[in-house]
């Protein structure tokens, strides 16, 4: 059975998986929403509901932090956007780039968009 953690009890979507049990809850390792890489659940930083971690990524060969440099302007983007469907995204938290990203998230939006 895969263990999931849901920081946001507000948005069902937003659990993140287990991927080790430890008696201090914030000693868990947890696989980021956003980067996908393994973080202690302690160590993950939320706003609005939306949480992410402090693990480096790569983004178009730049080196970025996961929840400062990438989800939050994604997270901001949507949220002020006009358009319905960034907005829609920002709404039901489909803004993670590993979670959502192979799955008609904000990353397949874009490129359907720039795609005409
Ligand atoms: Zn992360």
């Amino acid at each position: 059975m895969k263990l999931t953690i849901n920081p946001n009890v507000v948005n069902e979507g937003n659990q993140m998986e287990i991927l080790q049990l430890e008696a201090d809850e914030m000693e868990m390792i947890v696989r980021c929403n956003n980067c996908g890489k393994p973080t202690k659940y302690g160590m993950t930083r939320m706003c609005s509901g939306f949480v992410g971690c402090d693990n480096k990524i790569k983004v178009d060969g730049k080196e970025i932090e996961c929840y400062f440099d990438d989800l939050m302007p994604r997270v901001r983007k949507c949220k002020e956007s006009s358009d319905k469907k960034l907005y829609e995204l920002y709404r039901s938290g489909k803004v993670y780039r590993w979670r959502d990203g192979a799955d008609g998230g904000i990353n397949d939006y874009e490129k359907e968009v720039s795609n005409g």
